[in-house]
């Protein structure tokens, strides 16, 4: 039998075990993938901690997977061997349920299926998917660049594209990490009038580099007077993990503004009496399902979006994971297998 090198998990806080197993078969309504790069995703640590609620060992992470189909199994007809392919945290769905029915697949309610969380995921050479989880690649993207794209790029990407905002309207994106360098050339791409928020001037080349519009150094600067001064913005991305960060943008939002929160700090504090006085919001948003990775993909191949990543092979996923976790890492880190 064939056999593959996947970086597992056996327990909560476990170290990375480079293994040899058996290469899976697919079942029915299933592909296997061929993994050439999987992206380091922050979501990664529920995995490595164990945070997950009712996750099972061993586990293989990585939700930012992109290959090359390499077996169909029955009952499968979208796909075929040699497409290049990438799979994201949405594992896929039930097809039946309320939310489904509603066609709202991420919030399946029966089924939670998640890649690198309730099955093995693309820190390995080859990874078992759902056929409806698949998205297909555009040629342009190499798979270091299409990786991050399958999570920080689709997550910014697609919180963007259903913000509600119109061309021309001022967008800030908060935060100038992983999620936030992307979404500013999101953002900008799609014609809004970009705003990047960060700490520091030293970042200001780096966002203007990016496609922003202005710069607003929140250390310097009170990033919602900044934001007034424009007009107010239509939306404000929050890409960062600091609950205060937020608070402080608010105030900066314009009539019917809303605040878009893809980082998850413990707790979030609001002015009741700003969201009541302009009719703004704050919303959360998911990363997206399959068919929105496939569009994610598409307007970075066809719009120039890259990452800018660092990239590290299979054999070093310990020194590759603790590169994420460090927060130093420009700005993604990606694993490659050779393949
Ligand atoms: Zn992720
Ligand atoms: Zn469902």
């Amino acid at each position: 039998m064939a056999k593959m090198r996947v970086a597992q998990v056996s327990r909560p806080n476990g170290p990375f075990e480079l293994v040899e197993r058996d290469v899976p078969e697919p079942a029915a309504g299933h592909v296997r993938i061929a993994v050439a790069a999987c992206g380091i995703c922050h979501s990664d640590t529920l995995t490595k901690d164990g945070t997950f609620p009712g996750i099972q060992y061993p586990r293989v992470p990585g939700h930012e997977v992109i290959g090359t189909v390499d077996a169909v199994g029955p009952d499968v007809v979208r796909l075929r061997p040699g497409q290049r392919v990438g799979v994201g945290w949405h594992g896929g769905q039930c097809g039946y349920c309320r939310a489904c029915r509603h066609g709202d697949f991420f919030a399946c309610e029966t089924a939670t299926r998640i890649t690198g969380i309730t099955s093995d995921g693309g820190y390995a050479e080859y990874v078992i998917a759902r056929a409806e989880a698949v998205a297909l690649v555009p040629d342009g993207l190499s798979p270091v660049d299409a990786a991050p794209l399958m999570c920080a790029g689709l997550t910014t990407f697609n919180a963007l594209r259903n913000s509600g905002a119109r061309a021309g309207d001022v967008v800030a994106v908060l935060g100038l990490g992983g999620l936030g360098h992307l979404g500013v050339q999101y953002a900008a791409k799609m014609g809004f009038r970009t705003v990047a928020i960060a700490r520091g001037a030293d970042k200001e080349p780096l966002a203007r580099q990016l496609g922003a519009w202005r710069y607003v150094d929140s250390r310097a600067t009170d990033p919602a007077a900044a934001l007034r001064e424009l007009g107010g913005a239509r939306v404000v991305i929050a890409t960062v993990t600091d609950g205060p960060a937020m608070t402080a943008v608010l105030g900066g939002l314009g009539v019917h503004g809303s605040l878009m929160v893809l980082g998850a700090p413990p707790s979030l504090e609001a002015s009741a009496f700003l969201l009541i006085s302009g009719s703004r919001s704050i919303r959360g948003w998911y990363s997206g399902t399959s068919i929105d990775s496939e569009e994610t993909l598409a307007f970075s191949a066809f719009a120039g979006v890259r990452s800018m990543n660092e990239v590290f092979p299979l054999e070093h996923v310990a020194e590759a994971y603790e590169r994420m976790l460090s927060g130093r890492a420009r700005f993604r880190v990606v694993i490659t297998t050779g393949r």
